[in-house]
């Protein structure tokens, strides 16, 4: 019933039975599928292990922000060996992070953060973008290094998006009616996608649109809970759901009612309620919906 698009099972700090016992919990759960994302080297192998041992889950492979201190080009190749695992179905998270002014400095994040985008453009794979207090960095690195070009959106299956909901997306992106063509079956439009995700989204609305004209994927966290936090709640309203995924990011970012708690992925649940009751549908349409756009995204549907 729920895709969890971002979660870490692979987290350093569990013992392998509690790791275990987190696998029971999503197993009796309605969480169907996880992606297990890499965030370095000794996370990225246990996500692969994860893959290997649950069909219900995938993994990435990257170097987080602050993960790439020290990074060489022998190590990317290395990183390139795990993406190219039958299970690995994005490069990430990869990306900036300025949140920290004593962090990895801002220049050696840019530049690892484009080979990274390099590597996935090399391996025509999705991409998992991690982005903090970095918006304007973020997208113009994207694009100089071709991740919405169209030469990339003509590697992936197109979007569909449910037909009754094209006039109103044709209008939020400013499309014209040659944006989309139709489906086969005639039941949906179908968009370019260039299978870059926005993990745990934090900037405004207006970004959100931004990277949805371009043919990007935005994923909704727990913090769009926080009774707080209206700008991603604004975010939820503002994008069509056929853009959408949820996650947990666990074990951070825990939603409510579980704020404050190790975060873990069955919580997802609570993430896609409130996406529901933003856009006014059923938790269950919600829930389908976005489990839908993470399967295509990942590759286990459509291609
Ligand atoms: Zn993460």
């Amino acid at each position: 019933m729920l895709f969890d698009a971002h979660t870490h099972l692979n987290e350093e700090r569990y013992t392998d039975e509690e790791r275990a016992e987190l696998a029971r919990e999503i197993e009796q759960s309605p969480v169907d599928y996880i992606l297990d994302a890499g965030s370095c080297f000794s996370d990225t192998e246990q996500a692969v292990k994860d893959a290997e041992r649950y069909p219900w889950c995938y993994a990435s492979a990257g170097l987080h922000p602050e993960e790439v201190g020290g990074m060489t080009e022998e190590k990317m190749q290395y990183l390139k060996e795990l993406a190219l695992h039958d299970k690995v179905r994005a490069v990430g998270e990869i990306g900036l992070d300025y949140y920290y002014d004593d962090g990895v400095p801002r220049e050696e994040q840019r530049k690892w953060f484009r080979r990274q985008i390099q590597l996935a453009n090399e391996l025509k794979m999705p991409i998992m973008i991690h982005s903090r207090d970095a918006d304007l960095d973020t997208l113009t690195i994207l694009k100089e290094e071709g991740a919405f070009s169209e030469e990339r959106k003509s590697w992936f299956p197109r979007r569909p998006v449910d037909k009754t909901r094209w006039p109103y997306i044709k209008g939020i992106l400013h499309l014209g009616d040659e944006a989309g063509a139709a489906a086969d079956d005639d039941e949906a439009i179908m968009l370019p996608d260039a299978r870059v995700l926005m993990h745990c989204f934090s900037y405004s609305a207006e970004t959100a649109l931004e990277y949805v004209r371009l043919g990007g994927t935005i994923s909704i966290c727990g913090p769009v809970t926080f009774k707080s936090n209206k700008k991603t709640r604004r975010v939820v309203e503002n994008i069509p759901i056929d853009f959408l995924t949820v996650e947990t990011d666990a074990p951070y970012l825990a939603p409510e009612p579980m704020r404050g708690r190790p975060n873990k992925s069955p919580y997802v649940e609570y993430t896609c309620r409130k996406v529901a009751e933003i856009k006014g549908i059923t938790y269950e349409e919600a829930a389908a919906v976005t489990k839908q756009n993470a399967m295509r995204f990942y590759g286990i549907i459509g291609c």
